[in-house]
């Protein structure tokens, strides 16, 4: 990462790599579920924020001046765009229910922009918009988005142990809306777990003694969590506003159930990165780390050089990621780089290992190194991966 100004950051190559990976699986996730991905654009007109009566009250808004005295907001959500977006092309109750997301920088002007990627000004968020003919409908949509997310939080590297579906406020709709917390002291938001439940309640709407919405007990733990999901029921809202309505089977008209689903990849990065290190680095998920295998060669001879050159290439041929750290530079400060970037396997090359016929082989996680075969090293990641 490089930080440009407070909560604004560039993506290097290899962040920029898990970034992808992680919105690669939300995606696939999203996708099974049913969402169509489409794209809105970060530049929104007044108008629609006016609508909502939401230009003056939204206080992260970042608003700006176009030609002409024209005004403008940058995306901070995209309900005000999604909702007239939808009742464009929802002709009848027939055509609902359906749902869309996005992947797409947001930006905020956040008070306290202060912990990295967990809160930038500028930060990616998947976000999706479903919509419904029935409370039925949604209700039902809605816990498949939270099952949904679990399996999200999990292939991402989040052990279900730290992941806590989180009971928060909920607005005018419904009682409660749903955050996935996941423990770590550097969290912003305070939750009373229960570790069996593996539910949570925020301790922003409760005012007395929590208990667990699972099974009602009382002693639970207080404890910081990093949310990184926040899913909600919208009911009317949005719709009543841009006047979205649809008739029924029996012809009376009614406005569309709305729900939002949001997930922050960005700030998803940085609490793997907080969750998942010791002293000398990352230790990257498999999942989504940057490449799979960080392939290093130990001295110029030009043996060692021609043998790493050789499997490098063969790695790259059989379709693993490698990063090639061919650097002309001490050993110490490549298996440091190594420790640093956090990739699962460190393959190093050097005379010693040649004279063996072999590679040393050290998982990130792992003390112990092994020394093996250069012809069983294909067979070793595959399985180390699948
Ligand atoms: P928070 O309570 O942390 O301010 P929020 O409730 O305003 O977040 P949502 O509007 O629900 O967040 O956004 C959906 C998701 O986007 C959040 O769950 C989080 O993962 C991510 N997100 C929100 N704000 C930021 C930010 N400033 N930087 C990085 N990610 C963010
Ligand atoms: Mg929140």
């Amino acid at each position: 990462m490089h930080q440009e100004i407070a909560g604004v950051y560039t993506f290097l190559t290899l962040g920029l790599r898990v970034l992808r990976k992680i919105e690669d699986i939300i995606r696939q996730e999203i996708e099974a579920i049913g969402g169509q991905e489409i794209l809105m654009p970060a530049m929104t007109p007044k108008k629609v924020w006016q609508t909502t009566d939401r230009w003056d009250t939204f206080d992260a808004l970042f608003r700006f001046e176009g030609m002409g005295n024209k005004e403008y907001a940058l995306g901070a959500t995209h309900e005000e765009i999604v909702t007239p977006l939808a009742q464009d092309y929802t002709f009848s109750y027939k055509d609902l229910p359906f749902s869309v997301f996005q992947i797409q920088n947001k930006f905020r002007n956040e008070p306290r922009a202060k912990s990295g990627l967990l809160r930038g000004r500028e930060f990616s968020m998947k976000d999706l918009y479903s919509f419904h003919a029935t409370q039925e409908d949604l209700d039902e949509f809605y816990e498949t988005m939270k099952e949904g997310y679990l399996k999200i939080f999990e292939r991402l590297g989040f052990d279900t142990e730290i992941t806590y579906t989180t009971y928060a406020s909920g607005g005018a709709f419904s009682k409660f809306s749903h955050e996935y917390q996941v423990l770590h002291d550097v969290g912003e938001d305070t939750i009373f777990a229960c570790d069996k439940c593996k539910l949570a309640v925020n301790k922003e709407i409760i005012d007395e003694q929590s208990t667990c919405p699972g099974c009602d007990r009382k002693d639970l733990a207080e404890m910081k969590g990093i949310e990184v999901g926040n899913i909600f029921k919208l009911g009317t809202k949005f719709s009543e506003a841009f006047g979205f309505k649809v008739s029924d089977e029996s012809g009376n008209t009614n406005a569309v159930l709305m729900g939002c689903y949001g997930i922050g990849p960005s700030r998803i990065m940085g609490a793997l990165v907080e969750v998942f290190n010791d002293e000398n680095g990352i230790i990257w998920p498999k999942a989504v780390s940057p490449y799979q295998v960080h392939l290093v060669s130990l001295g110029k001879e030009e043996k060692v050089v021609e043998a790493a050159d050789k499997l490098y290439d063969k790695l790259e041929k059989a379709g693993f990621e490698v990063l090639y750290d061919d650097r002309d530079k001490q050993a110490g400060v490549k298996l440091a780089d190594a420790d640093l970037i956090g990739i699962p396997v460190r393959l190093v090359i050097s005379n010693r290992t040649l004279e063996a016929g072999s590679v040393e082989w050290k998982e990130r996680d792992q003390k112990e190194t092994e020394n093996v075969k250069l012809t069983e090293i294909e067979k070793k990641i595959k399985v180390y991966y699948s």
